[in-house]
């Protein structure tokens, strides 16, 4: 065994040492050959530079998101700032404050960020902290850590100074309690349910960043953890390539970590969209029969390219470039 081992070793490196040779060595020493085979050429200058496109309607956070590409800043500080935008919007039911609870009747708040550097940070289960995407930040900026759930969020939280709120809106109540009657759990995730945010930007250095944050699926069992807040299923970022983000039901997007494949299918040379109709494909593909369900993804890639799939019609991005800023209907499958 360990002779194979280090026969193994021994037939790569001296592959690698071929490529190096082949490709004029010193100016690609620290990358592998498998990592210079597979990905794509990238333009210095992104074609559509900077741009932010996020996920359903969520045209305020692309504003809010905007001012800040606009003026300079950094793709991270605009995804946090679209973010928060649904967060405290209390007829977004499907994000922070106002979000649809539990069966129980907890709020509880999934999100996480990314940042170019490929540094993340993530919250899940967290309640009654209306800005989980901030906490999130602090968790990849203040802790040796990448992901804090629950009691845990929360205490951090506080120490961070975020106050602690009821986020359940007499709205959600009311829907809830409407919902107690008949306790039928549908996870179906379309429009009508859903308008959880991932929101991706690229800035005016041509960094990458990425968003994502939601209140989860309306009625799911008390202590799930749904994609959002799980860096490359809810949403991946690699700066090299491009970014992904999903909604919908997010065990589907969970069990095919989905942004980390659509990133990866880009690294092969697949273009956003058809990364995004890959990685649609691979969920709808396995779908049973009775299963109703809608997952989306929004890309983009380096050169500020995008795309978006469905698996149901109904999903929507909205998109802000230069001279564009839009909401779109995305392509899908049935
Ligand atoms: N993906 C989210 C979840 O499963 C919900 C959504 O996008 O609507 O929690």
């Amino acid at each position: 065994m360990l002779l194979l081992t280090k026969v193994v070793k021994l037939n790569l490196l001296d592959s690698r040492r071929k490529f190096l040779k082949l490709f004029g060595g010193t100016a690609l020493v620290g990358l592998s050959p498998v990592q210079l085979a597979c990905t794509p050429n990238y333009n210095k200058d992104a074609l559509n530079k900077p741009l932010v496109i996020a996920t359903w309607n969520n045209y305020k956070a692309n504003e809010a998101a905007w001012e800040v590409l606009q003026n300079g800043g950094s793709a991270l500080d605009a995804v946090e700032a679209g973010a928060r935008i649904p967060e405290a919007d209390p007829n977004d039911q499907s994000v922070g404050y106002g979000g649809l609870p539990d069966r129980e009747g907890n709020v509880s708040l999934d999100a996480c960020i990314m940042d170019h550097l490929g540094n993340a940070g993530s919250v899940c289960y967290l309640k009654n902290i209306k800005h989980p995407i901030s906490v999130a930040r602090k968790v990849m900026e203040e802790t040796p850590h990448v992901i804090l759930a629950g009691d845990g969020a929360l205490a951090f939280a506080l120490e961070q100074g975020f106050e602690k709120e009821n986020l359940l809106s007499d709205q959600a109540k009311e829907k809830w309690l409407d919902w107690l009657k008949e306790k039928n759990y549908r996870p179906e995730g379309n429009r009508d349910q859903h308008d959880t945010i991932g929101i991706l930007a690229i800035d005016q250095k041509g960094n990458l960043a990425g968003a994502c944050t939601t209140s989860g699926m309306a009625y799911k069992m008390q202590g799930r953890v749904g994609d959002s807040p799980i860096i490359g299923a809810g949403m991946f970022v690699d700066n090299e390539v491009g970014a992904a983000a999903a909604t919908g039901v997010g065990e589907k997007v969970l069990t095919t970590l989905g942004s980390f494949l659509v990133v990866e299918l880009m690294r092969q040379g697949k273009s956003p969209q058809e990364a995004c109709e890959e990685a649609v494909s691979r969920i709808h593909r396995k779908l049973k029969s009775e299963e109703n369900i809608q997952v989306g993804y929004v890309a983009l890639d380096k050169n500020g390219r995008f795309g978006a799939h469905s698996i149901q019609k109904g999903f929507e991005y909205t998109l802000f470039k230069p001279e564009t800023k839009t909401k779109f209907a995305a392509s899908f499958i049935q």
